[in-house]
């Protein structure tokens, strides 16, 4: 019988969603596409005392974000929940039971502090740490006197002793595990409460999971849940234990690094297709060649056995340049609407958004290619919205190193009176705007003409350099000191877009001004 393929993602809501659990989500998300089955989404709240709702709402929200959504699983529902562990106790209960009749658990009575203090006693002998098994080797006569002092004890797994497992992981291939090497693990507290590879067993096989991708540091506790599924006479599902992202350096992630949290990319104006992107790459490529995907592209080819093998490398420089390579190659549209937020937070008039849509859509043309991540643009458009400007030093400076600059800047001014500028912020773009012919490839074309031609940037430049010949300037020396005076500064997107979309009153004024 051919079962559907389905794979979860299981976060524990104790903090927010950070990249390595995203990568979890995102190749298990992947690989449910791929192999047209279901991709569950799981949340692991027994750990009552560190499980937040902010945290919960901080992994929902980010996933959302990265657009990996799920199928079955909070806020969508489906035939295997509820999909909170807080609310699936009886069922854990329930198996519990049904392993100690088995023989394949028992009761432990031990107290927190005898557990610790057999953990110390251990240490003190230089010995591994373990519990030493003491109730599982009661006497039936014993382990009802207990029960009747301690009606509710924990649950422990009783491991089958020194027996070599043998796991096929799809990711590390054949792998074989003595299980003297692992302990017997509580799987049920006093209080009903499961530990998380029992919740974990009971729950895949309830949603009838098939596959399981997720960090290495799991990979002993898979051989528990192996073991576990046997006990219960359910089959395993395959694992994938993948290994960790490293540092740039090679080594493990820094906490710093390994801390950072994926809406946090978002918040520093990294667009969501980009972080998607760049997560998918940290333990699995496209093709030799290319790393730039969409998320269908990365379906299309995606297999689990594909995942390296090697720890693959956080690179934030790397994630920085594709960041800047996806705001590249957007529309201008979806541009201004991704960075809407980071321009109203960098102190963009918000109504301009509304009131000034075409003009900021140009004004985005120029910068497009000049940010790696939307939090860059407000600092390098805001000019735009002042009125008048501070000239910084070297602004200043490149006004004062050629001696009749002021005195171009008056006549420059002057002579721009005669020439059709679009109006400044906030006067109507409209008309002037919109009848603009245009040239510039960069610009996106504006609604059909409506109202008298206006210079266009590169009607401006032409303009421009007959008028400083006429000055006797060189042009390349003439357009310092105008730019110091429009902008404040001596850099910038290029000059005549500049003045096209800084607009007449402005760019009277400013000239005028640093003329003095
Ligand atoms: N709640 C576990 C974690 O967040 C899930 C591990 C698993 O996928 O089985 O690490």
């Amino acid at each position: 019988m051919s079962q559907t393929p389905r794979l979860r993602f299981a976060p524990s809501p104790t903090g927010p969603l950070h990249i390595g659990g995203a990568r979890t989500a995102l190749y298990n998300w992947a690989a449910a596409r791929a192999l047209g089955g279901k991709f569950l989404l799981r949340i692991e709240d027994t750990d009552v005392a560190r499980s937040t709702k902010a945290s919960l709402d901080n992994i929902l929200e980010a996933l959302s974000w990265l657009g990996l959504h799920w199928d079955e699983g909070p806020g969508r529902g489906g035939e295997h929940g509820p999909y909170f562990q807080s609310e699936r106790l009886a069922l854990y209960a329930r198996h519990g039971e049904e392993l100690v009749r088995r023989g394949a658990a028992y009761p432990c009575f031990c107290t927190p502090e005898e557990v610790d203090a057999m953990r110390a006693a251990q240490e003190a002998r230089g010995a591994r740490t373990m519990y030493d098994r003491r109730c599982r080797n009661l006497s039936e006569a014993e382990r009802q006197a207990r029960l009747a002092r301690t009606p509710r004890p924990s649950l422990r797994f009783a491991l089958p002793l020194d027996r070599v497992v043998r796991v096929h992981d799809l990711c590390k291939g054949e792998v074989e595990v003595n299980t003297a090497e692992l302990d017997d693990w509580v799987m049920l507290r006093p209080d009903g409460m499961p530990l998380y590879n029992f919740a974990c067993v009971v729950d895949d096989h309830a949603m009838r999971i098939t596959h399981v991708v997720r960090g290495e540091e799991h990979f002993l506790n898979g051989i528990k849940q192996i073991l576990c599924f046997e006990a219960m006479g359910w089959p395993a599902p395959a694992y994938a234990h993948i290994p960790l992202i490293l540092g740039k350096d090679g080594r493990k992630l820094s906490k710093r690094e390994a801390a950072v949290a994926v809406l946090e990319y978002r918040d520093r104006g990294f667009p969501a297709d980009a972080v998607f992107n760049y997560i998918a790459l940290l333990g699995w490529s496209y093709s030799g060649d290319q790393d730039v995907f969409s998320r269908d592209e990365m379906v299309a080819r995606f297999r689990i056995a594909d995942i390296g093998k090697a720890g693959s490398k956080f690179d934030e420089e790397k994630f920085l340049w594709m960041s800047g390579d996806y705001i590249r190659r957007m529309s201008l549209e979806r541009v201004l609407e991704e960075a809407a937020p980071h321009l109203v937070r960098g102190g963009i008039p918000g109504g301009a958004l509304h009131s000034h849509r075409d003009w900021l859509r140009n004004v985005l043309a120029c910068l497009q290619e000049r940010v790696r991540v939307y939090s860059e643009l407000p600092d390098k458009m805001r000019f735009l919205f002042q009125d008048g400007i501070a000239l910084d030093e070297a602004a200043r400076r490149n006004l004062d190193k050629e001696p009749g600059a002021r005195a171009w800047l008056r006549a420059y001014a002057e002579h721009l009176r005669q020439v059709a500028l679009p109006p400044s912020y906030p006067g109507p773009r409209g008309a002037c705007d919109t009848a603009v012919r245009l040239p510039v490839s960069k610009y996106e074309p504006h609604a059909a003409p409506t109202g008298l031609p206006c210079a266009t940037p590169v009607d401006l430049e032409h303009d421009a350099r007959a008028f400083a010949e006429r000055l006797g300037v060189k042009f390349g020396a003439f357009v310092h000191p105008v730019r110091a005076a429009l902008t404040g500064t001596t850099a910038g997107f290029g000059l005549f877009d500049t003045l096209f979309l800084l607009g007449r009153e402005q760019a009277l004024a400013r000239l005028l001004a640093a003329a003095g």
